[in-house]
């Protein structure tokens, strides 16, 4: 059976975009495939300068996972940290990363000039870290959003190099997604795309109440005027559909593309319509996700259990990379 590995980093509220690029998937890959998914802690220290917030952060992250419809007796939820077995192979794996390949990174770049004062070396490395994640289960399908498909190219060349180097102990990970292509929700003011800790005005979280929710989507920034018949779409409009798409029912977006198509259309209703089909989408998952944060026993219990099973796939790994390499002395 075929092995899926994804994680989202503890670093804010989770976002229509990491529902509909990876939890989504998560939770419909679990009744069909051996999973495992992971609270990437290890992964928010590259960007966090303090840690006040990480416990909390964890609790919600696992939270609104199992209020998405993660199951904890299907899939392995863990944190990363919890699976030692993570740091050596991170670190057999960074003598396989070349610095020009790092750098030339575009999460690498881009967190760089968003933080230059906190350029660190494992802001450098986060690909062999993600690689060492997947790796370490000896995964093939990685459910991911597009925003994570060079590093998934990343995690393929680092295991295909240890093969060649070592023998044969990876096969290849690649990014999945149920529909054709890899999604990419965009942000609100179509700036960039939708992310827990850049654009967080123009971003709509699992955790907004119904009234911030019509708020945000009522701000966003549409075309002026009605459209000209035959034109190309502008971008602002294009990413409302986007959106649309994501949580409205098909013949809804259809009578709002022949408006748009015959130059009649509103976008205030449009916005109106966008948002409440969001407040459905999101209220029951935050209703959800709001009473498994504070269960403190429940959530320990779960993250054990988790653990648990990722180090004994972990460990068997570890085995074959060891032996690989000859580094079983005795
Ligand atoms: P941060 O802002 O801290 O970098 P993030 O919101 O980008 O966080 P990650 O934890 O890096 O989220 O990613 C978790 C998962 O969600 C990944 O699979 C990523 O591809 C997916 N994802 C994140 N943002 C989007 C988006 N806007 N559209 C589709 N998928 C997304």
């Amino acid at each position: 059976q075929q092995i899926v590995m994804s994680g989202i980093r503890p670093t804010g509220f989770l976002h229509l975009g990491n529902y509909f690029g990876a939890l989504r998937n998560y939770v419909r890959m679990q009744n069909e495939f051996t999973c495992y998914f992971m609270v990437a802690d290890l992964h928010a220290l590259t960007t966090l300068t303090e840690t006040k917030e990480l416990k909390s952060n964890v609790a919600r992250v696992l939270a609104e996972n199992i209020a998405c419809g993660l199951d904890p007796d299907k899939a392995a939820l863990y944190c990363q940290s919890h699976v030692y077995e993570t740091n050596e192979l991170y670190l057999l794996l960074n003598m396989l990363a070349y610095k020009g390949e790092l750098e030339k990174t575009v999460t690498f770049k881009e967190k760089a000039r968003l933080h230059p004062d906190n350029v660190n070396a494992g802001l450098l490395t986060y690909p062999v870290l993600q690689a060492a994640d997947i790796l370490l289960h000896r995964a093939t399908l990685v459910p991911v959003g597009k925003d994570q498909e060079q590093h998934l190219e990343m995690s393929r060349n680092f295991g295909n190099r240890f093969n060649h180097r070592f023998g044969d102990v990876f096969p290849e990970p690649h990014a999945f997604n149920y529909g054709d292509e890899l999604v990419k929700v965009p942000s609100l003011d179509g700036a960039g795309k939708m992310s827990k800790s850049e654009n967080q005005f123009a971003t709509i979280y699992l955790s907004d109440d119904d009234e911030l929710i019509r708020k945000k989507v009522m701000k966003a920034k549409t075309d002026s005027g009605t459209p000209e018949p035959g034109t190309p779409m502008g971008e602002n409009i294009s990413n409302l559909f986007s959106l649309m798409k994501l949580v409205c029912a098909p013949d809804v977006i259809e009578q709002f593309m022949n408006t748009y198509n015959n130059g009649t259309i509103r976008y205030g209703d449009l916005k109106k319509q966008l948002a409440e089909d969001m407040v459905k989408f999101i209220s029951p998952i935050r209703e959800k996700a709001e009473a498994i944060r504070t269960d403190e026993k429940y959530l320990k219990e779960i993250m054990e259990k988790g653990a648990a099973k990722a180090r004994k796939s972990a460990q068997a790994t570890m085995l074959l990379v060891r032996d690989a390499m000859g580094l079983n002395y005795y």
